[in-house]
């Protein structure tokens, strides 16, 4: 049987994964940690502002399996926080088993604690005995020696790390999910492969962007606190005026939350642990405010000092998810384009999954159309990297530019029949869910 081999546990490529053995492929996922999920275990927020409809559109195409999990998972549902609307928070302590438990049961192979280092890539000889332009991966080769072969192969090991990128262009390791002093640094298979990475920007022009986010215990929050937070979900906390940093809004990724509210208060929201919403923190500073007395984080650990910086690996590819210059790479999420997001995440790495298998019958790669939000944002994303301005942008259904351009395009719903109905429309009802092997 033909092998997919997915590089980077991440959501998307559990996705591809989970895509590619439903299309009926052999799959096989490379994850350097010992936990799936990547930054979906310190994340949570799912389904806020064109989330929504982008989750409805995968469901329709067939992609329903892991929206069912974070929905599952999820602590508190169709709430509300400032700039955004109908947001679902799973609980980060939750959702990576039951997707490790998901993905056995669908066969696919999860190898952790494998981390791939190199590949080992060929050209195809020509009829006309030219050598043709692109390369053909043949084996991903592990830290250790081993070698791993397969047929066709996708990317998803996301853009953050490693070290020496935090330190370069951030304030050192801070520590994150990704424990790369523990499980050794990120590596761009694409790269590898001889093909060139996109480096994303700030809008001062320096490189990549810090998270925006972290974990603090919520137990080591006041009584009154964690209340709030386990009741509703939010807790919206006023800053006094000398601790307000407006200049931290542009560092962050997360440009849906680069808003005067999140500068002007402190934002938690609950994840089983309570998510702050701001790149990083000073411990002492925060502790002076009332009901954090006693906080301490757990993500990043150093998140009183910085936290990790990402987008600094982006393949250049295709609509259809295959890498650029390789002939059997594709490629989603974070490594795809400036995405942010974990939905972003599942939509293009599911796209890539399928696609992979596609090539393995020698079809057509499917190309998402732009009348639906999960086509556009793939092709909108692609056009823009071209440019400067582009590569300060962040792309994500959940705010931002992309979510304005959703909303003037019609495509922004939360009306599941229509959604579906539009899904239907372009022949892509259960897509993903078409075995093709
Ligand atoms: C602190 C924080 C909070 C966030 N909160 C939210 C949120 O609430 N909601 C939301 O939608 N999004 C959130 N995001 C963004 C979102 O988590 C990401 O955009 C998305 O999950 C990226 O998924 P990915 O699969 O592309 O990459 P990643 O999650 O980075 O996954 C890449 C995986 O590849 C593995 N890997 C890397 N190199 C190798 C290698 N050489 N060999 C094998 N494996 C390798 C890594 O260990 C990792 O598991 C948050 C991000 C951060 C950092």
């Amino acid at each position: 049987m033909y092998r997919v081999v997915v590089i980077g546990g991440g959501w998307s490529g559990c996705a591809a994964a989970l895509s590619a053995r439903k299309a009926g492929a052999d799959v096989v996922l490379l994850e350097k940690t010992d936990l799936l999920l990547g930054l979906g275990n310190v994340g949570g927020i799912m389904r806020n502002n064109g989330r929504f409809t982008a989750a409805e559109e995968n469901v329709a195409m067939g992609a329903h399996e892991l929206f069912e999990i974070t929905d599952r998972c999820s602590r508190h549902v169709n709430i509300d926080f400032p700039g955004h609307q109908h947001a679902s928070l799973y609980d980060v302590t939750k959702v990576e088993p039951c997707v490790r438990r998901l993905l056995r049961e669908k066969g696919v192979d999860i190898r952790l604690m494998a981390r791939a280092v190199d590949v080992v890539v060929r050209k195809r000889d020509m009829s006309d005995g030219k050598i043709a332009k692109e390369s053909i991966i043949e084996k991903i080769v592990l830290a250790g020696g081993e070698e791993v072969e397969g047929d066709v192969f996708v990317e998803t090991t996301g853009s953050t790390g490693p070290m020496g990128n935090c330190l370069t262009y951030g304030n050192g390791c801070c520590m994150c999910i990704l424990r790369c002093p523990a499980f050794g640094p990120r590596v761009s298979i694409s790269a590898k492969a001889g093909g060139s990475d996109i480096m994303g920007k700030r809008k001062d022009g320096s490189f990549g962007a810090f998270s925006g986010s972290g974990k603090l215990e919520k137990q080591s929050l006041s009584e009154e606190l964690q209340h709030k937070l386990n009741e509703t979900g939010v807790a919206v906390v006023p800053l006094p005026e000398k601790a307000i940093k407006r200049e931290k809004l542009d560092m962050k990724v997360c440009k849906q939350y680069a808003l005067n509210e999140y500068a002007e208060n402190i934002i938690l929201l609950d994840t089983g642990y309570a998510k702050i919403m701001t790149p990083f923190f000073d411990l002492d500073t925060l502790r002076q405010i009332p009901g954090f007395e006693n906080a301490r984080y757990a993500d990043p650990y150093a998140g009183g000092k910085g936290n990790s910086i990402r987008y600094l690996s982006v393949a250049e590819r295709d609509n259809g998810m295959k890498a650029s210059g390789i002939e059997n790479l594709f490629c989603g999420g974070e490594k795809s384009g400036l995405f942010v997001g974990h939905t972003e995440a599942i939509s293009t790495g599911s796209l890539a999954g399928h696609n992979a298998v596609r090539y393995l019958k020698g079809m057509k790669p499917l190309e998402l159309p732009v009348g639906i939000a999960v086509g556009d944002l793939i092709t909108f994303a692609n056009e823009n990297l071209a440019t400067e301005d582009g590569l300060m942008t962040r792309y994500t259904f959940a705010g931002a530019e992309y979510f304005n351009r959703m909303k003037d395009k019609g495509l922004y719903s939360v009306d599941r029949d229509e959604i579906a109905g539009r899904v239907k429309r372009y022949g892509l009802e259960n897509i993903y869910g078409e075995r093709m092997i």
